[in-house]
């Protein structure tokens, strides 16, 4: 038997490396399967009471971590979170999580990942939601319902196909009714910075303006779908909602960008990321979220929670900590 110590773990690295070099026909007859250089379709099913739930993964973005990720923390201060992570301290992979919900009368999308014109940039990693629906065995024309839970690319490009047609060609789209108010405000416009918030607002309106501005506004504190209350979050944007999904004895926390990934914000929930746009009213938001979810004992769904997005968030030293719930072969 071999002696698991440290020498002999990094001695068998290297005679992996090595046995790759043997002259070929000196090892196993069998022949080896093309590497595959793919990964699988991203989908994953859960219930809540009678409702049932399908986490549909847009992908994911990785880029060098950037100067100012978090404005109120060192580059330093965010790798060394990184680092604590077991994540490369150099880069940052944030994924991008919709759900559909089907609650037996309604079969609804909340938010709709970048879209097809993402698909279709060379080596994309994101507007992946089309294939994996399809994976899924959900067409597109069956959904009735899009809900929008705030106004950024993430979460709203995927509303159309690369022709700038509704994707969802049958469904009613819900969006926010603050969130609507401050981006088609031309004053709010006109107000915004340069750059990124300017980039936004035209955005936005490029993809609503494709559809007619045919939405339907929500309001906070009411059901947005029977079992599915719209709660206010502000800060990330000034209309960002949560939901809390209720069906029977199951209930659900769905946090939307209450928080953007959890190895950074869970634990750190002071720390501003560069698109919140109000950071202190996001962390507001954030701890208050976060302590009833805690009290509540609710399972949280995070949009840029690492795929399937699902777990408990619980309470650790100043911040809180993510618990991931368990892979389940049983719907
Ligand atoms: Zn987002």
């Amino acid at each position: 038997m071999t002696e698991l110590n440290r020498r002999t773990v990094l001695t068998a690295a290297a005679a992996g490396a090595a046995a790759a070099l043997t002259p070929a026909g000196t090892k196993s007859v069998e022949a080896a399967m093309p590497l595959q250089g793919k990964q699988n379709p991203g989908w994953y099913r859960y219930k809540v009471g009678d409702y049932e739930v399908t986490v549909v993964t847009d992908g994911a973005a990785t880029f060098p971590l950037p100067e100012k990720f978090v404005a109120n923390a060192s580059k330093d201060q965010v790798a060394g979170e990184l680092a604590k992570h077991h994540l490369d301290p150099t880069k940052l992979t944030v994924p991008f999580t919709p759900i559909v919900i089907n609650t037996g009368s309604k079969l609804v999308l909340l938010d709709t990942g970048y879209g097809e014109d993402a698909a279709k940039k060379e080596n994309a990693t994101t507007g992946q939601v089309g294939a994996n629906l399809k994976a899924a065995g959900i067409d597109p024309a069956k959904i009735d319902t899009v809900i929008i839970s705030h106004f950024h690319g993430d979460h709203v490009n995927g509303l159309l196909t690369s022709d700038k047609k509704l994707a969802y060609p049958n469904a009613e789209v819900m969006v926010p009714v603050v969130e609507w108010k401050y981006w088609m405000d031309d004053g709010e416009m006109s107000r915004a910075p340069e750059g990124r918030m300017q980039g936004l607002f035209k955005s936005n309106r490029a993809v609503f303006d494709a559809i007619n501005r045919k939405v339907t506004q929500y309001e906070w504190n009411k059901e947005v779908i029977p079992g599915m209350t719209a709660i206010g979050t502000p800060g990330h944007t000034p209309g960002h909602t949560s939901y809390v999904l209720s069906s029977g004895n199951g209930k659900l926390f769905i946090q939307s960008d209450v928080t953007n990934v959890p190895f950074l914000f869970v634990s750190n929930p002071g720390w501003h990321a560069g698109y919140d746009q109000d950071g202190g009213m996001a962390e507001t938001t954030r701890r208050k979220t976060y302590d009833m979810v805690v009290a509540e004992k609710l399972p949280v769904q995070g949009f840029h929670y690492p795929f399937p997005g699902l777990g408990h968030v619980e309470k650790a030293g100043d911040g809180y900590r993510l618990v991931p719930m368990p892979w389940n072969p049983v719907i």
